[in-house]
């Protein structure tokens, strides 16, 4: 007899994670039925996905018509529909904490690919999310790493989280403060879009890594290290209270971290590029991450510490500073002095409902845009 398959929708199928993950499905096509495809403006893309996946339903930004597939009005029709057994949310921003959010209300189990769903409300999510008895299996690889290594949580000390460093891991922070865009697109290990790519550059991606971790896992943010390591091959590790580590290993490729999510708490056959060897690895470096070079990374954790809405504000100020920088507006390590000058300025919530969150994202990022307009025509 044939295994039940999988129901599963994804929110943001056109995507870097969206694309691999289609590539997992169609490998395991009889472990898989696709109940929804959601894309952005990649229009044509997401027509080919629909044609050759033949999902029920679509959710396009630009409808469009395929015989036979229903198109639906908004992301929230496909997460409340609860035929699905998993949503995979791999939209970048804000945009993937609604769907999210309704997701986990209709007692849909999550594999998220998703930063700013915990980082600008994790506690809640969280909340929710363990009210309906629902599963967050997460995508980004330092916390699928966790996942995995994580066998009794309440006998975890630390979790240790690996950065590769980004581009400018040895380069001075003169050559910092002077990069080009094309400079800090230039990721050494992983191909990703151009907002997260120049948060590794910054380290910020790690920062807002450490808050993922934090509300994933539960644990406090002096229990939570991060650790440079440039080869890219230790994905994270936790320390046990006996001291004994346990570190997850693998090749940088995202098909692996997107397959453990989406096929939890199984596992099957992967794309694979080759085996894992130790002997072709030969070394693995770590060293401490460089606060000074990268002050990113110590605004995150303070922004943590704080809680409510400072890490809404972290994030949305951060987004504006990244997104002047890849226009030319600005240089890179203004990226870390803008978001840290909108920290100093905000006044945070504590325990902002959904809408605060909302309503704290646009003020902040309207503010933003004014004050790199003012520093930029003065
Ligand atoms: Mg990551």
């Amino acid at each position: 007899m044939e295994a039940k398959k999988k129901k599963i929708s994804i929110i943001g199928s056109t995507g870097s994670i969206g694309t691999q993950a289609l590539e997992v499905i169609e490998r395991l096509q009889d472990k898989f039925e696709i109940i929804a495809l959601a894309g952005g403006s990649n229009t044509d893309l997401l027509k080919q996905q629909a044609q050759k996946f033949r999902p029920k339903f679509v959710y396009a930004a630009k409808p469009f018509s395929i015989a036979g597939i229903k198109t639906v009005e908004t992301l929230e029709d496909i997460c409340s529909n609860k035929e699905n057994d998993i949503i995979l949310v791999a939209v970048s921003g804000k945009i993937g904490l609604k769907p999210t959010l309704t997701a986990i209300e209709n007692g849909i189990d999550i594999a998220l690919a998703n930063k700013e769903t915990l980082v600008m409300a994790g506690d809640i999510v969280m909340k929710k999310a363990r009210e309906n008895g629902v599963k967050i299996v997460p995508v980004d690889s330092e916390h699928c790493a966790i996942h995995q290594c994580i066998k009794d949580i309440s006998q975890v000390e630390k979790l240790i989280i690996t950065a590769s460093g980004g581009p400018f891991l040895h380069k001075t922070l003169e050559d910092m403060k002077n990069a080009t865009v094309e400079q800090a697109l230039a990721h050494p290990r992983w191909h990703m879009g151009k907002k997260i790519t120049v948060d590794s550059a910054t380290l910020m991606n790690k920062g807002l890594e450490i808050i993922e971790a934090h509300h994933l896992f539960g644990f406090d943010y002096d229990k939570i290290d991060v650790v440079v390591h440039p080869q890219s091959i230790v994905h994270s590790a936790i320390e046990y209270v006996d001291g004994s580590v346990i570190a997850q290993l693998g090749l940088p490729s995202m098909h692996i971290p997107i397959q453990y999510a989406i096929t939890y708490p199984e596992r099957f056959e992967g794309i694979k590029s080759k085996s894992f060897s130790f002997a072709d690895i030969a070394r693995l470096d770590f060293e401490k991450p460089d606060f000074e070079k990268f002050p990113c990374v110590k605004l995150a954790y303070a922004a943590g510490k704080t809680g409510g809405t400072a890490t809404v504000c972290l994030n949305a100020a951060n987004e504006e500073a990244v997104f002047a920088f890849l226009n030319g507006k600005i240089k890179l390590y203004n990226i870390y002095e803008i978001t840290r000058t909108m920290i100093a300025r905000h006044t945070v919530i504590t325990n902002p409902t959904v809408e605060e969150i909302f309503a704290t994202d646009e003020s902040v990022r309207m503010q933003t845009r004014e004050y790199i307009n003012e520093i930029t025509h003065s």
